[in-house]
């Protein structure tokens, strides 16, 4: 399965892409949490990447779009991976596309989680109490969410006229959630 998980800022996508991964024995790859991984490990993709993050803006397409490509070339995603967080950009849905069509493949589904605005907002407050993610403050959060709006919201149009595009409803339980996707997920066929 080669799949994708998008939603806006604090839909849930990390705490699903983790549990669906595993249902399909595929590695969840989150260019956040590579970013995030890389910035309290100091490496130079960190330092390149903590200020775009910390201003909740996007890494620059270049950046973003190497790491993903050695990051899929790995051994554990030859039979598949779920993306989380990627592709945020026009630009980046190009780029994975070339990456896809090389290993001659193709993308078997991208799943949307759709979710209350509101209450978006208050879970990333939570998890800021919780997690102490230093791009959870009240402005950040706002940029975060308008350049979701802006830049990566056009993607589901992409998708949804590719036919790939499945809409989950994101609110309520976790467990709820994560069974509508199985669901959901049980009629596409694997590539
Ligand atoms: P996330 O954990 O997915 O919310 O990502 C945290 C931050 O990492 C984002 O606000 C961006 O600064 C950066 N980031 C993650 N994925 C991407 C991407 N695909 N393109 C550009 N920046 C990204």
């Amino acid at each position: 399965m080669r799949l994708i998980m998008m939603g806006p800022p604090g839909a849930g996508k990390g705490t699903q892409a983790t549990f669906i991964a595993e249902h399909f024995g595929i590695p969840a790859v989150s260019t956040g949490d590579i970013f995030r991984a890389n910035v309290s490990r100091g490496t130079a993709l960190g330092v390149k990447a903590k200020e775009y993050m910390d201003a909740g803006e996007y890494v620059p397409d270049e950046v973003t779009n190497e790491m993903v490509r050695n990051r899929i070339q790995e051994p554990d995603a030859d039979k598949g991976f779920l993306l989380d967080g990627y592709p945020r950009t026009l630009a980046q849905v190009e780029e994975l596309d070339t990456m896809i069509k090389s290993t001659g493949h193709a993308l078997d589904a991208v799943v949307v989680l759709t979710v209350d605005q509101d209450e978006v907002v208050e879970r990333l407050l939570q998890r800021a109490l919780i997690d102490g993610r230093t791009d959870d403050t009240g402005d950040v959060i706002r940029r975060r969410q308008e350049l979701y709006g802006e830049e990566t919201a056009p993607l589901i149009e992409v998708y949804r006229d590719r036919g790939l595009l499945i809409e989950v409803d994101g609110m309520g339980q976790v467990e709820d959630v994560t069974q509508r996707i199985f669901d959901a997920l049980d009629v596409v066929p694997q590539s």
